[in-house]
């Protein structure tokens, strides 16, 4: 009988408690995963600082890596890309677990499907207790994408792709051509980082990094970004800005992953014709934007919303990693790890240090 040790979260201002449960039996469809190693998101930030609200007692995490452990009756044999599946295969899995066969799924959300269950996000029942990166082992259900990894890429750097890289590379989906083309980056932290590699990578003429923090600006450097924009400084709009360093080159694309409506807006009257936007930081209510319709019917721009992703994604991130972690310094952004016994220290620092990620090594 195995058990595994659970780290509950029970609400915002009260400590992360270990209990120690058995691990249940598989059901149809189920596999076992011991987890390796959790980087703590800037969402479970959010919810263990109550900024946002999830059902509770709950395990958070969600950024997680592991290997096989067991497969249930009826469990998948192959992954994501066809890959045979093995006890002790080391694995990465979708946020959510979904069927594949809804409206939604079948449309490219199945992130959004009427039975979809997401990792780190989900209440502890009685017959649920092993669904969050928090945890010794993790149940993955019924129809959870996976995808076997690669030994060579370190375990933080692996950690980051079911949650951060996975998100960009859906983003990078809805945006279209990349190639040759000047792309605004807005908001460096872990997903605008990964956006200025991604984006480098896929042939970008220009990526523009834009933020608030000069640190972050050059990091965002290192990860790909040939120019950077402070918007902290006021020297005028961030439209003016981009023109007086673009010269006559219009941004094609613009990323959001700051979520601030200021910055928003800004990346609006910033796009040039034919423009695209791309939003994924508004994740957390906030103010409506002021929209000019006139200008986004005269360039001919698209707004597009992304919130998670989608199986093709998280294959897109997976390989994504295996090639390119040896040039962008991926486990680099993952300044400390602790143990899961340590799991309050760990979100102390990380919300103290503002990290781009804090690690949490299991088993
Ligand atoms: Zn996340």
């Amino acid at each position: 009988m195995r058990t595994s040790r659970i780290g509950v979260f029970h609400g915002p201002g009260q400590p992360i408690r270990l209990h120690e449960v058995t691990v249940p039996p598989l059901r149809e469809g189920e596999l076992l995963v011991r987890n390796e190693y959790t980087t703590l998101c800037r969402s479970d930030l959010n919810t263990f600082a109550g900024k946002r609200t999830e059902p509770t007692p709950t395990i958070l995490g969600h950024e997680i890596v592991g290997r096989l452990e067991a497969f249930g009756p009826g469990a998948p044999r192959l992954d994501s890309r066809g890959a045979t599946l093995a006890i002790g295969d080391r694995v990465t899995w979708a946020i959510y677990a979904a069927s594949p066969n809804s409206t939604m799924a079948r449309l490219g959300m199945p992130q959004k499907g009427p039975d979809r269950f997401k990792y780190g996000h989900e209440r502890l029942t009685a017959d649920h207790t092993l669904h969050g990166g928090l945890a010794d082992y993790c149940v993955l259900r019924r129809h959870t994408p996976l995808v076997r990894l690669s030994g060579t890429v370190p375990l933080p750097a692996l950690a980051l792709v079911n949650c951060a890289i996975a998100t960009v590379a859906g983003s990078l989906r809805l945006a279209g051509a990349i190639a040759g083309r000047t792309i605004l980056v807005a908001g460096a932290g872990m997903l605008g980082v990964t956006a200025c590699a991604m984006t480098r990578v896929a042939g970008a003429q220009r990526v523009v990094a834009a933020d608030v923090t000069g640190e972050r600006l050059a990091v965002a450097t290192r990860f790909g970004a040939d120019l950077s924009i402070n918007l902290a400084e006021s020297e005028g709009t961030l439209a003016e800005r981009l023109a007086a360093c673009l010269s006559d080159d219009p941004v094609s694309v613009a990323l959001d992953y700051s979520g601030v409506p200021d910055t928003m807006e800004a990346i609006l009257g910033a796009l040039g014709v034919g423009g695209v936007a791309v939003f994924v930081g508004a994740t957390f209510p906030q103010r409506a934007l002021r929209v000019d319709a006139e200008q986004l019917v005269r360039r001919l721009l698209t707004v597009r919303g992304l919130h998670n992703y989608n199986e093709r994604d998280l294959v897109t991130a997976v390989e994504f990693m295996e090639r390119h972690h040896a040039t962008f310094p991926f486990a680099s952004l993952v300044h400390d790890q602790f143990g899961l016994h340590e799991v309050n220290e760990a979100f102390a620092h990380a919300l103290a240090s503002g990290a781009y990620r804090v690690g949490i090594r299991l088993g």
